[in-house]
């Protein structure tokens, strides 16, 4: 599903945020990306979403050559992946509802699909009951939780998520990554990076461990 064949991202001031690297992940696995900042966690998931392009090697989705793909193309490949950031990037001019829609604005659903697809989702994070509150009323991990539906509301392939529970305390931190956890129950294949260690060990799933852009474990436990 994910693949990563001798790929270098150097960026234009000349620093190089990922060396050599080679990676697969196979559809409907769970894995943690960690490393220390600036270790390119961040730099592995912009390659797998294109918003950065490989300085050297292939990087492989789903068997779609990104390196070759044309801009036209990435959008396709977008509505593939489900992305939840750490600060959610939740617009708060306008209802729970609307936020969770927006993926399917974009992507032209047909209008009567809109509501059942947006509650399906919001069903799956336990916020049914809140898609009419604007997302500044909710706590940070029922904010989190609004990041998770708008990336799952189209049903993607792959959820990648970038230090999900940055913001948060163990205990929503833990229900956050259960969370994940579900989706990769039903198939999706996930992949978050992360620093959380202990949490991170406690789940059980495969760990790679970026220093440097270089993976230097890639393992079940810590
Ligand atoms: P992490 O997510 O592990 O903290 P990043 O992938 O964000 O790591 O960054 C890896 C390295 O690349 C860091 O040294 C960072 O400063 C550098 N970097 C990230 N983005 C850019 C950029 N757009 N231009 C130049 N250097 C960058
Ligand atoms: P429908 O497809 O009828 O709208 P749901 O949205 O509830 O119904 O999804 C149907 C099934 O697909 C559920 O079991 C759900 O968990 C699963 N599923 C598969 N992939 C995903 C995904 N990426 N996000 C959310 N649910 C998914």
């Amino acid at each position: 599903m994910i693949r990563f064949d001798n790929v270098s991202k150097r960026y234009e001031n000349g620093h190089e945020a990922l060396r050599q690297l080679n990676l697969t992940i196979a559809e409907g696995e769970m894995c943690f990306l960690t490393g220390h900042s600036g270790a390119g966690k961040s730099t592995l998931l912009k390659l797998i979403m294109r918003m950065e392009k490989a300085s050297q090697g292939q990087v492989f989705i789903n068997g779609q050559n990104l390196s070759r793909m044309g801009s036209g193309q990435v959008p396709y490949l977008r509505r593939n992946i489900g992305v939840v950031f750490q600060n959610h990037q939740l617009l708060f001019d306008r209802s729970v509802f609307d936020n969770v829609a927006l993926p399917l604005m974009i992507e032209g659903t047909d209008p009567s699909d809109i509501g059942r697809r947006v509650r399906a989702a919001l069903d799956k994070v336990g916020l049914l009951k809140k898609e009419k509150l604007n997302p500044i009323m909710l706590s940070g991990g029922e904010q989190q939780r609004v990041g998770i539906a708008r990336a799952v509301v189209n049903k993607p392939p792959i959820l990648l998520a970038d230090e999900p529970t940055g913001n948060l305390d163990p205990q929503l931190s833990s229900e956050i990554m259960n969370l994940f956890e579900q989706f990769n129950e039903v198939g999706v294949t996930v992949l978050i990076a992360s620093h959380d260690l202990s949490l991170i060990a406690r789940m059980g799933h495969r760990v790679l461990t970026l220093s440097e852009g270089q993976l230097v474990t890639d393992g079940g436990m810590l």
